[in-house]
């Protein structure tokens, strides 16, 4: 199969063309400049870009694979969770060119795409593995197997903000602006990560072992920079993005090493946005070493949103022989992950 992915459920634009479980080529285009000055994704602007940025950035990916559209057997596209009107935009975009080339539609779980993303690095995930899914909008640890045929099982997800969004409204709050993961990642190189105790939610071993929660870590950074702004002392915003930063990673790992040893398990794999962060990324390798598991992350362009992590699960589908979804499909703006596809085969 040459199978192209469509993505468009937050700020990028996103098509990519995967054949058995090789990446061909992708075209990507963001938004996040222009929503910027908002501090956050604003969806009627995200949408708009997404209709401006569809075909340019398809004939992008398609000159970056060298092949032509009518090369292209099978098409696939997030149908959700998203941005009700981002993911709109795309799903219509591949409705309209699996009709035109009249070629088979799947409608993909975007979740499922992030953690299909490392196949098309590290090739297929092994039989079973813990996958810490850490996002703009999620925080999961999963026990997954075959990505296609098994169902796939929640292990903990977070109580209230996810590991992106701390990223996010964290940085917005240190004035260092939107996207926040690249910015605080950015200002932490220089910072001393011990230099503030922030709070490791739910760490000890009485609680919920899975179960992440960051909202009060980023009250922890707000109440540390409002006492020292009342104080007359300048912010050493660098310290502070360290300490944050290693704050959220020493939970995530921890939580997810966990989960790796409770299943028997020998391989964590890293995926979503806030996998592309330097300090989780060391932080993980160094603890899976000492612990004896193989670690799997994806380079960081295949951590954040893309059309080759769909494409890779449109990839998958088809090779196992999955109806397709057809041309009606509608987005499901906040669906669960329980497995690749959307909606689920009845
Ligand atoms: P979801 O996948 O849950 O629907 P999303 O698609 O908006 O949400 P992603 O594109 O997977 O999220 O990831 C974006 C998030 O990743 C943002 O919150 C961003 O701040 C964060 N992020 C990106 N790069 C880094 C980095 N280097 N360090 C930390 N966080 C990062
Ligand atoms: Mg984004
Ligand atoms: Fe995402």
């Amino acid at each position: 199969p040459v199978v192209l992915g469509v993505e468009s459920s937050c700020d990028e634009t996103g098509f990519g063309i995967v054949s058995d479980g090789v990446l061909l080529g992708q075209g990507l285009a963001s938004s996040a400049a222009q929503h910027a000055e908002f501090g956050g994704v604003v969806p009627e602007i995200a949408a708009r870009a997404h209709l401006e940025a569809a075909v340019p950035t398809l004939r992008i990916a398609l000159a970056d694979a060298g092949v032509e559209a009518r090369d292209i057997t099978h098409v696939a596209a997030t149908s959700g969770p998203g941005l009700a009107t981002a993911v709109h935009v795309g799903l219509a975009a591949a409705k309209s060119v699996a009709w035109a080339l009249d070629v088979p539609l799947y409608g993909v779980h975007h979740l499922a795409g992030h953690a299909a993303a490392d196949t098309l690095e590290h090739g297929p995930l092994p039989e079973r593995s813990i996958v810490l899914i850490v996002s703009g909008g999620h925080t999961s640890i999963l026990a997954v197997g075959d990505l296609v045929r098994d169902p796939i099982e929640h292990l903990g997800d977070t109580l209230d903000d996810a590991a992106g969004e701390a990223f996010d409204k964290v940085s917005r709050l240190l004035g260092l602006g939107y996207p926040g993961g690249p910015a605080i990642s950015r200002a932490a190189v220089d910072g001393d990560p011990q230099a503030f105790t922030f709070p490791r939610a739910l760490l000890r071993p009485k609680d919920a072992p899975f179960t992440f929660s960051f909202s009060g870590l980023k009250t922890a950074v707000a109440r540390t920079v409002e006492k020292l702004e009342r104080a007359g002392e300048p912010v050493p915003v660098a310290d502070i993005a360290a300490s944050f930063e290693q704050a959220v990673v020493d939970v995530l790992v921890t939580k997810a090493l966990r989960a790796v040893r409770e299943r028997s398990l020998d391989t964590l794999v890293i995926v979503g946005g806030v996998a592309a962060n330097a300090r989780l990324r060391a932080v993980a390798q160094d603890r899976c070493d000492a612990a004896g598991i193989t670690l799997r992350i994806p380079p960081p362009r295949l951590c954040t949103d893309n059309g080759a992590m769909i494409a890779a699960v449109g990839d998958l589908l088809v090779r196992s022989d999955v109806e397709p979804s057809g041309l009606r499909i509608a987005a499901d703006p906040s669906a669960v992950l329980h497995g690749a596809q959307l909606p689920l085969p009845q």
